[in-house]
C-alpha cells in the first residue's frame, strides 16, 4: 500500500521540519497527523481521530479551525514546542490536481510575537551564543516583537555567559551544533527554555554584509569578528523562520558587561529582583515594589533597568535628579502619569507594522497613542533637569503619522483586511465613488432613467437588467421615432421593443457590478500603502517610544519615592556605604505601614569592611543583609531608596551566598553548591564588590564549617585583590573573636529580649556579638513539641556546663567526628598564630615593621 498523494506531500514537509509540530492546512482547518496529532491532542485537549492515508492503519489526526489557530499556537509555544505553519499556496477551487502547499512561517518560543500571549511587561528574547576556535565568545539577544537587538563579547567564560543568560532570561537560545556537552549542561542547569542547535553553516563569515543591510548604525570597525558572526547567525535564523525581513530591527546595540553592576544569577534569584523565590512570580519582588509604570514599554524598560543597574556616576545622578524633579512637581507629574495611561504599546505596534501583520484597529491604537505625545511634550517642557529636558527636546510628536492615520483609517474599522470597511471617506476619491456606487447603485440607475426620459420625452423608457447583456435602456416600438439620432447604441431587438446601451451606462454597470470586489481590494491596497508609508517612519516612532518608556520609568520611580517615603541617595566615588535608617523595600511592603524596624549601615574597605552579624534565627539577619544590597541596586538604577539618608559608593558586583539552593537535580549536595558559590565569589569579587554571605559553612560539621567560615573571612579581609565590603551572618559565635584580630571585621548583632522563657525580636542591629543563640526559643515559636523542647534544654544545659574542650568531647560523641577535628577555637587561633610567627622574615624587616609586628602578635596572643 502506498501513501495518498496528499499524505506524501505532508510527509515531505514533515521530513524537513522534524522538530516542529506541523500545522497542515486543509480547507478551513489546520490538521496534525501521526505523533504531532498525539502531542497536540494531549497538550491542547483535542479529540484524536484518524484519517485514511493510504496505509493499512489510519493516520492519527486532530485539527483546529484556522481562524482560531492563534490561541492553540500560543498554548503550544508556552509549553516549549515549535510550530511549522503550512498553508495552501493556491486557491483550491482553481488548482489542477493536488493543491500546492508550503511552509510560510516557523514559530518558536523566541520568535513568537503574538501580543495576546506575550507578557506585556516583559521582553521575549531570543539569544545566540557563538564560541570560536580560539575560545572567543559573543552573545546577542533580540526581541522580535519590539525590534531590540543587543550584543556583547567576552573571552569564553561560562560563568559570565550564564550571568547574561539569567539577566536577559531569553525564551530560546541558539547554539552551535558542536557546543561542548559540559557547556550545554551548565546552560541547561539555569535555563529551562528551548535550546536550538544550529549547524555550522549559520555561523559563516559573510556576516558583515548581513549586518550592514540590517542595521543603520553598523560599522564593521567597531565589532570583533565573533560578534559579527554571532549577530548575523541570529538574524539568519530570524529570517528563515519568519520568512520576512524586519525593518524595525534596525539598530545594533553593543554593550560591555562591565559597564553595568553585575548581579550573578544566584544573587538575582536570592535577592528576588524580578521574581519571588517561592513561585517565580513578580509579586514579592523588587520589581513588584518599584513598578508603577503606566505603559507596557515603560514596564519592560524598568525591568531592564533593574536587570542592568548603572555604574556610571553621572548617568545615575542624571536619573536621580529627574526622579527628584518629578517627585517634587506633583501637579505636572500627575498630569504626566495621566497622559501616559492612554499610550498603547507603540514598540510592539511598530513591530507589527514591520512584520506586516498590523490591522486597521491597531493603527488606530497607534494614532490614539501618538495623540497623547503633544501633551507629554508640553508637560516635559516644564522640567529643567538635563535628562527630562533632553527627552523634551528629542520627543518627536509624530504629527504627520497621526494625521495620515486620522485621514485614512475609519474610526471603527474591520479587524480583517479582506472585508473592506477600512478607509475613511475623503481619503481616496475612487473608494468614495465605489462605496457610493455600492450603496447608491440603484438610485443612480433610477436617476439615469429619469434623465433619459426627460431628454427623449419617452415616458415609457426604462432601464432594465439581465445577466447576458447587463444593464440596458428599453424603448417600445411605438416610441422608437423619438430616440435622438446617435444617442444610444442598439444592443438587442425584441418583438415589441429595442434595447440600447450607452458608454455611460456600461461604465456605470462595470462600476456597480464590480463595486464590492473592487472596493475590498482597493481598500486593502490603500491600507497597505498607508502602512508602507508609516513603515518608512519606524525609526522615528521607535525613538519616541524609547523616550516615553524612559519617562514612564522615571515617573514610576518618582511615584514610589513619594509613596514609600524614600530618600535621594548620594552617589559617591568613595569606598563608603552609609545608610541611615535603612529598610528592606519588599519586606516593609508586606507589613502594615510603620511596622518595619529600620537599621543603619556603615561599610567601607578599611575599618568597616566585613560586618559579622550574629543573632538568633528569625531575628532579621538575612533581611538586613538583603536590604543593604537592594538599596545599593536601587540607587544604581537611579531610584530613591528606603532610608532616611544614604550615601552609596558605586559597586561593580553584588554577590550573595544566601539560603539553601539545593541543586540535587544536577547531582550536587547543598554543601557542594554552597562551596561552589563561595569559590565563585572569592575568585571574582573586587574591592568595589558587595558580598552577602549568610551562614557560610553551616552545611557541614561544626568545626569544618567554622574553619571554612574563618578562612573565608580572612581571605576577604587580608587579600588585597578582594577587600570587598561584606555582610557576613553567622551562628558561629566564636567568629566574633575575629574583631580586633583581623583588620576590617566589625561585630554586629540583632537585638532580642528574653521575657520569661519567650523571645522578643527587637530587629535592631547593634554593635557587638550576640550572647546566645536562642535556637530553642525560636523552635518553640515554630511549634516544636514541648517534649522535644524540654529535652533540648537539658542537652544544652549540660553542654554549656562543660568547658570548651569538654564541649568538643560532647560533640565528638554526638557527631562521631574525627579526633583531629576536636580542637577548640582557641587551639585553632594558637596554631594560626604560631604559623604566622614561623613565617616572619625578620631579616627583611625594618625595625619599625618588626616593632609593629611584635605589637600585633602580643595583641593577638592576649585575645586568645
Ligand atoms: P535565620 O537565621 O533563621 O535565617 P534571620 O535572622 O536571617 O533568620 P530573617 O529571615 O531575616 O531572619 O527575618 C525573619 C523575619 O523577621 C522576616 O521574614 C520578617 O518578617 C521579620 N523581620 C526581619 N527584619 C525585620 C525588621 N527590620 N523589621 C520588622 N520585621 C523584620
Amino acid at each position: 500500500m502506498a501513501l495518498t498523494p496528499m499524505m506524501e506531500q505532508y510527509m515531505e514537509l514533515k521530513e524537513k521540519y522534524k522538530d516542529y509540530v506541523l500545522f497542515f492546512r486543509l480547507g478551513d482547518f489546520y490538521e496534525m497527523f501521526f505523533d504531532d496529532a498525539k502531542t497536540a491532542a494531549r497538550e491542547l485537549e483535542l479529540v484524536l481521530t484518524g484519517r485514511d492515508c493510504g496505509l493499512k492503519e489510519r493516520a492519527p489526526m486532530c485539527g483546529i479551525p484556522y481562524h482560531a489557530a492563534g490561541s492553540y499556537i500560543g498554548r503550544l509555544i508556552n509549553k516549549g514546542y515549535k510550530i511549522a505553519i503550512c498553508e495552501q499556496l493556491e486557491d483550491p477551487a482553481l488548482a489542477k490536481g493536488l493543491v500546492k502547499r508550503g511552509i510560510i512561517k516557523l514559530i518558536t518560543p523566541g520568535t513568537y510575537t503574538d501580543s495576546t500571549f506575550l507578557e506585556e511587561n516583559k521582553n521575549n528574547y531570543i539569544m545566540c551564543l557563538y564560541i570560536d576556535e580560539k575560545n572567543n565568545s559573543a552573545l546577542c539577544f533580540a526581541d522580535i516583537s519590539t525590534g531590540e537587538f543587543d550584543c556583547t563579547d567576552t573571552p569564553f567564560n561560562l560563568s559570565a555567559i550564564l550571568d547574561e543568560i539569567s539577566k536577559y532570561n531569553p525564551s530560546e537560545i541558539l547554539v552551535q551544533e558542536n557546543i561542548s556537552t559540559s557547556s550545554l549542561n551548565k546552560i541547561k542547569e539555569i535555563f529551562n527554555g528551548s535550546v536550538t542547535k544550529l549547524d555550522e553553516g549559520y555561523f559563516s563569515k559573510e556576516g558583515e554584509e548581513i549586518l550592514k543591510k540590517q542595521f543603520t548604525n553598523f560599522d564593521p570597525e567597531d565589532y570583533k569578528p565573533e560578534t559579527v558572526i554571532c549577530c548575523s547567525s541570529l538574524l539568519k535564523y530570524i529570517r528563515e523562520t519568519q520568512k520576512t525581513n524586519f525593518s524595525h530591527i534596525n539598530e545594533l546595540h553593543y554593550y560591555n558587561v562591565v559597564d553595568y553592576l553585575l548581579i550573578d544569577s544566584n544573587s538575582r534569584r536570592n535577592l528576588e529582583i524580578t521574581e519571588n523565590l517561592r513561585e517565580n512570580k513578580k509579586r514579592g519582588s523588587l520589581l513588584w515594589v518599584i513598578d508603577r509604570t503606566n505603559t507596557a514599554m515603560g514596564g519592560r524598560k524598568l525591568r531592564k533597568w533593574l536587570e542592568q543597574p548603572l555604574m556610571d556616576r553621572n548617568k545615575i545622578i542624571e536619573r536621580l535628579d529627574s526622579v527628584e524633579e518629578l517627585s517634587t512637581n506633583i501637579s505636572y507629574h500627575e498630569d504626566l502619569r495621566e497622559s501616559l495611561k492612554d499610550i498603547y504599546d507603540i514598540e510592539r505596534l511598530v513591530g507589527k507594522i514591520s512584520s506586516k501583520s498590523v490591522n486597521a484597529r491597531e493603527l488606530n491604537s497607534l494614532k490614539n497613542s501618538i495623540e497623547k505625545i503633544p501633551d507629554i511634550k508640553s508637560i516635559l517642557s516644564n522640567f529643567k533637569t538635563p535628562l527630562l529636558k533632553n527627552m523634551y527636546e528629542n520627543l518627536d510628536e509624530l504629527k504627520d503619522i497621526w494625521s495620515l492615520i486620522n485621514r485614512a483609517i475609519l474610526n471603527n474599522p474591520s479587524i480583517s483586511l479582506k472585508e473592506g470597511n477600512l478607509i475613511k471617506k475623503g481619503y481616496n476619491s475612487k473608494i468614495d465613488e465605489l462605496r457610493e456606487i455600492k450603496t447608491h447603485g440603484k438610485d443612480w440607475i433610477a436617476s439615469l432613467e429619469k434623465q433619459e426620459r426627460d431628454v427623449t420625452k419617452i415616458k415609457s423608457l426604462k432601464i432594465g437588467y439581465n445577466k447576458v447583456f447587463g444593464y440596458y435602456i428599453e424603448v417600445t416600438k411605438s416610441n422608437l421615432g423619438m430616440v435622438p439620432e446617435g444617442r444610444y447604441i442598439r444592443k438587442q431587438t425584441l418583438s415589441n421593443s429595442e434595447r440600447y446601451i450607452t458608454p455611460e451606462l456600461k461604465e456605470m454597470e462595470d462600476k456597480i457590478l464590480g463595486a464590492e470586489d473592487k472596493l475590498i481590494s482597493l481598500e486593502y491596497n490603500t491600507f497597505i500603502d498607508v502602512r508602507n508609508t508609516i513603515e518608512k517612519e519606524i525609526h522615528r516612532m521607535q525613538t519616541s517610544a524609547e523616550i516615553i518608556a524612559q519617562v514612564d520609568c522615571l515617573s514610576s520611580l518618582a511615584k514610589i519615592a513619594v509613596e514609600n517615603n524614600y530618600c535621594k541617595p548620594d552617589i559617591t566615588l568613595s569606598d563608603k556605604i552609609s545608610i541611615e535608617e535603612g529598610r528592606h523595600p519588599i519586606v516593609e511592603k508586606m507589613m502594615p505601614a510603620g511596622e518595619f524596624i529600620s537599621n543603619n549601615t556603615d561599610m567601607d574597605t578599611s575599618e568597616n569592611q566585613l560586618l559579622l552579624i550574629t543573632g538568633p534565627n528569625m531575628a532579621g539577619k538575612s533581611t538586613y543583609m538583603r536590604q543593604v544590597a537592594l538599596i545599593v541596586i536601587m540607587a544604581q538604577i537611579g531610584s530613591f531608596v528606603p532610608a532616611k539618608s544614604a550615601s552609596i559608593s558605586i559597586c561593580d558586583r553584588v554577590f550573595t551566598r544566601i539560603g539553601a539552593s539545593d541543586d540535587l537535580s544536577s547531582g550536587k549536595s547543598t554543601f557542594m553548591v554552597e562551596m561552589w558559590e563561595v569559590s565563585n565569589i572569592l575568585k571574582n569579587a573586587t574591592n568595589r564588590s558587595l558580598l552577602l554571605l549568610d551562614e557560610v559553612g553551616r552545611g557541614t560539621s561544626t568545626y569544618d564549617g567554622l574553619s571554612i567560615a574563618w578562612a573565608v573571612i580572612e581571605y576577604i579581609c587580608k587579600n588585597n585583590k578582594l577587600k570587598s565590603k561584606t555582610l557576613f551572618a553567622t551562628h558561629y559565635h566564636e567568629l566574633t573573636k575575629l574583631e580586633g584580630m583581623i583588620d576590617g571585621v566589625k561585630n554586629y548583632c540583632v537585638s532580642v529580649k528574653k521575657v520569661d522563657n519567650n523571645i522578643v525580636f527587637l530587629r535592631k542591629i547593634i554593635r557587638g556579638g550576640a550572647d546566645q543563640s536562642y535556637g530553642i526559643e525560636v523552635a518553640k515559636l515554630a511549634g516544636l513539641p514541648d517534649e522535644v523542647l524540654k529535652r533540648a534544654r537539658e542537652i544544652l544545659n549540660s553542654l554549656e556546663k562543660s568547658s570548651e574542650p569538654k564541649r568538643g568531647k560532647a560533640l565528638k560523641k554526638e557527631k562521631n567526628t574525627k579526633s583531629s577535628r576536636q580542637l577548640g577555637f582557641s587551639d585553632v587561633e594558637k596554631e594560626s598564630l604560631v604559623k604566622e610567627i614561623q613565617n616572619i622574615d625578620i631579616l627583611n624587616m625594618t625595625p619599625m615593621d618588626g616593632f609593629n609586628k611584635l605589637y600585633d602578635i602580643i595583641k593577638r596572643a592576649k585575645s586568645i
